[in-house]
């Protein structure tokens, strides 16, 4: 393992930190755009890093799939196969194969599922996501767990229930760390904390996970449906007690806000398709609040999409040809757009890291909040 992660500042629970990985070091808190096919949507790479991007995530689940292994293999690794230097992060494939809803089969073994691409009968198991992830060879790799849903059919999941899936995932984590390990792999391997909607099964599942000594935790099971209020009451429950000398990550969370939210109780690390994938649908994130640009008030609005943006797109192009792209339909919409958010959420993260250092996050907080509330 070769993670050597270190907290440089503190405001309340809020907190930056320096993490040093094999493909570089990068600064916390941290936002890893989604890669899922081996590339951050209408993006390359050079782009990415004049944005700031430090870390960028692939997908374990649609990589094994398109284009194999034995391809990513040829390359020695995700890196060299899409141009990447930086450093990277993979799931463990477990999100998307729970995403299959009824096409898959969870066993004590792990999940059978029909290929969603050719039909092919899989089995995706602990061990196998070690070994697509070791494949992979990205600086950090994700264990495989079972992302306790927030409903099953049109009723909540019970205690009982949230506690059998984390029961599973902490026999899987403890599969997981073996296999990484049998496998020699420099890289680090993260546990996952899930348990639901329950502070109890939460507790439990941390505290498990903390004596199997990762080098990381990531909080797992959020921002899947549940109302707002019930995904803050677990974050703010579980993000301080997680292990203070090591990685906090909070997977697939979510809006400006919760981030800005989860960094006041010491996250550090987030991923998201939230910035790309609504891009790509003409809204906008900006300093004064999201921006729709299919709207029909910005066809001849003149206005950079945000005033106080310094992004390539704010500087060069207006709302009104935006929302033109966007009406047309034009690749080149989605390129603009996609970078323009980018640029928003590490942007928001730098901020964010400064009013640490400083020690005016409370107040950066309450200014990010006035503005955002203020419209565009
Ligand atoms: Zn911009």
């Amino acid at each position: 393992m070769s993670l050597a992660f270190e907290v440089v500042a503190r405001d309340g629970a809020a907190r930056t930190g320096r993490m040093a990985l094999s493909h570089g070091a990068i600064e916390t808190p941290v936002f890893m755009p989604v890669g899922t096919y081996g590339t951050v949507k209408a993006m390359a790479p050079d782009e990415l890093i004049d944005l700031g991007a430090q870390i960028i995530l692939g997908n374990t689940f649609h990589l094994w799939l398109r284009p194999g292994l034995d391809v990513i293999a040829a390359h020695h690794g995700l890196h060299r196969f899409m141009g990447w230097a930086l450093p990277l992060l993979t799931d463990s494939g477990g999100f998307q194969v729970f995403s299959l809803g009824k096409l898959r089969k969870v066993s004590e073994d792990g999940v059978r599922f029909a290929s969603p691409v050719d039909g092919d009968r899989l089995l995706l198991t602990p061990e196998e996501s070690m070994r697509i992830q070791h494949v992979l060879n990205a600086d950090i790799a994700m264990v495989f767990d079972e992302c306790t849903p927030y409903q099953i059919e049109d009723r909540s999941v019970t205690h009982d229930e949230a506690a059998i899936s984390m029961l599973l995932s902490l026999r899987w984590a403890q599969r997981s760390a073996s296999e990484f390990s049998r496998l020699g792999s420099s890289n680090n391997l993260f546990g996952i904390v899930q348990g639901g909607m329950f502070e109890s099964l939460r507790d439990e599942s941390l505290a498990r996970l903390s004596d199997m000594k990762f080098e990381g935790y990531a909080i797992g099971g959020l921002s899947v449906g549940e109302p707002k209020e019930e995904m803050l009451r677990i974050l703010t429950h579980t993000a301080p007690q997680m292990p203070y000398e090591k990685p906090r990550y909070l997977m697939g969370v979510g809006t400006p806000e919760d981030l800005i939210e989860a960094i006041g109780v010491g996250i550090d690390m987030f991923d998201c398709v939230l910035p790309t994938r609504n891009a790509r649908n003409g809204w906008l994130f900006t300093r004064y609040g999201d921006l729709k640009l299919r709207n029909s008030r910005y066809i001849a609005d003149t206005a950079p999409p945000d005033e106080t943006c310094a992004c390539p797109t704010c500087r060069s192009f207006t709302r009104a040809y935006l929302h033109h792209l966007q009406r047309v339909n034009e690749i080149l919409g989605a390129r603009l757009n996609t970078i323009h958010n980018l640029h928003y959420y590490l942007n928001l993260m730098r901020q964010a890291r400064d009013a640490i250092v400083t020690q005016r996050y409370t107040q950066f907080r309450a200014e990010f909040a006035r503005d955002r509330g203020r419209g565009v």
